[in-house]
């Protein structure tokens, strides 16, 4: 293998590991992300993509960074992982909504954007695992903000020498989020709930990994997580972005080379970051719109440098963006600074102060690629309505956060490309919010409203939120987000 292909810590360029160890891992034992150096030396031919179907996109695409696997070993992984999960036809339509274009990446198995990465991840970390001669049981970490927990559940429920577990914030996910957690089936699964918010979870997961207690418990224990800190998870987010751009290169809206900008809802920074990956593989992106809720840290990072996560906490219409520590900007400081003792000393910065100040060639760099707004629950609210009204679109409440700084952005740039706003959730999976944006009276429960919303529009409810009422709960554990790391000691001993 090419030194170049090596993944290396965000931390520390010494902290190396394969793309198979990465994926198993999760996290760097210095508790910084896997990541490759650089993406320039690769040399991708991606125009030869673009006539390419999306399976053969993701296999030309995952084969080139995570080299441990070979273009025909990934194809058929990705075909496996694929099979008859999405609704659509193609995994992720482009369609035209008014004068902008739409990516619809919710037509999976749980109806968010989570699924089309994590479809694929459970195959990826068990084929990893065989690379890398490790015969333990993995136990999967998941820290969730409402749909990475249910998309991983779906992913790895039932594949045999794997177990997963989800932390979700008690009060920090929609009804119907909730539902389809507590009511997951699968001897190898575990759903808790923590009081704190998102980002005590997650920093009690990522506390989990980094903590010296926890050797034990990898005795004959792998841990591992699927969220976004795993690159194995974000990889495969890349694809949509090439999909995207061939599909406006089908209808004409562009020539291959013009530049599209592409709007997209942002929590953890995962999702972002993959589309700084396409571009760094050559495809021809102008600007990466970074859209945030009232949970607008990053707003304010990529306007002045000046990262801040203390502040208010927001519970927003768009719970799975509400996030203040977003893990993946850590990946990009590292792309664009070449620093790792840099992004350490930040990292530590923000751990312990809760703030850091990034220099002004640092900040120039990334506001090359990247523009920031954000939006209220007021302006999500006018959005969904709008939108339903000129366009007869409907979109869930991310999408409309998207959305509504796509227009901010195309005002105040009147020189701006095509824009494609990502669609990372189906509309009814936050059922209430969106009936209250149309004005619709307000539904007795999420499965009411999942009922009246579908009667107003007429939009096909999707398969997996259709049954949801019949399910029964299976889950009832809420803990401190201190008990965690006795809550996984527990369960790793029951596992053996
Ligand atoms: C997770 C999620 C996001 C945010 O994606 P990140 O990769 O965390 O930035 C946006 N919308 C929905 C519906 C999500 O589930």
């Amino acid at each position: 293998m090419n030194y170049k292909n090596l993944y290396q810590s965000t931390r520390n360029k010494h902290l190396t590991a394969s793309s198979a160890q990465a994926i198993l891992g999760g996290i760097a034992p210095d508790g910084g992300l896997y990541t490759l150096p650089s993406f320039k030396h690769v040399g991708f031919d991606w125009q030869a993509l673009l006539d390419m179907d999306t399976l053969s996109i993701s296999a030309a695409i995952l084969s080139l960074l995570l080299p441990d696997f070979d273009k025909d070993e990934m194809r058929a992984l990705i075909s496996a992982s694929y099979q008859s999960k999405f609704e659509t036809d193609d995994l992720t339509p482009t369609v035209k909504v008014g004068s902008d274009h739409v990516l619809e990446l919710f037509h999976g198995p749980t109806s968010a954007f989570k699924d089309i990465a994590l479809s694929v991840l459970p195959r990826l970390m068990c084929a990893s695992a065989k690379k890398c001669g490790c015969e333990d049981e993995i136990l999967v970490l998941t820290a969730t903000s409402g749909d990475t927990g249910k998309a991983a559940m779906a992913g790895f429920g039932n594949v045999p020498g794997t177990h997963i577990m989800v932390f979700y914030p008690v009060d920090g996910v929609s009804a119907v989020q909730k539902a389809q957690m507590v009511t997951q089936e699968g001897s190898n699964v575990k759903v808790c709930a923590v009081r704190g918010n998102f980002d005590d979870a997650q920093s009690g997961v990522k506390h989990i990994f980094t903590s010296e207690s926890t050797s034990f418990i990898e005795q004959s224990i792998q841990l591992s997580s699927a969220n976004s800190i795993n690159i194995g998870r974000l990889t495969p987010q890349i694809v949509y972005y090439f999909a995207a751009y061939a599909a406006l290169v089908k209808d004409k809206t562009i020539q291959v080379g013009e530049r599209v900008d592409f709007s997209v809802p942002t929590g953890n920074f995962g999702d972002i970051l993959a589309g700084f990956i396409a571009r760094e593989l050559g495809l021809p992106i102008g600007k990466l719109i970074c859209a945030s809720n009232a949970n607008n840290v990053l707003t304010e990072f990529l306007h002045t440098g000046y990262y801040d996560r203390k502040r208010p906490f927001h519970l927003t219409t768009s719970p799975s963006m509400d996030i203040l520590i977003s893990s993946n900007l850590e990946r990009l400081l590292f792309l664009l600074s070449e620093d790792e003792a840099l992004v350490a000393s930040l990292m530590k910065q923000l751990n312990e102060q809760g703030h850091y100040q990034i220099s002004r060639d640092l900040l120039l760099k990334i506001q090359d690629l990247f523009w920031a707004g954000c939006c209220t629950d007021d302006e999500t609210r006018q959005t969904i309505g709008n939108v339903w009204q000129e366009n007869g679109y409907l979109c869930d409440t991310h999408t409309a956060v998207a959305w509504h700084v796509a227009q901010q952005y195309k005002q105040q740039n009147p020189a701006h490309n095509p824009v494609v706003i990502l669609s990372t959730a189906s509309p009814y999976k936050f059922p209430e919010a969106v009936l209250a944006a149309l004005d619709a009276p307000k539904a007795d429960d999420g499965f009411a409203a999942i009922r009246s919303l579908h009667a107003l529009t007429d939009v096909p409810i999707p398969q997996n939120l259709a049954s949801l009422h019949e399910k029964i709960q299976r889950h009832f554990d809420v803990i401190d987000p201190d008990e965690m790391l006795a809550y996984v000691r527990k369960y790793a001993e029951e596992m053996r």
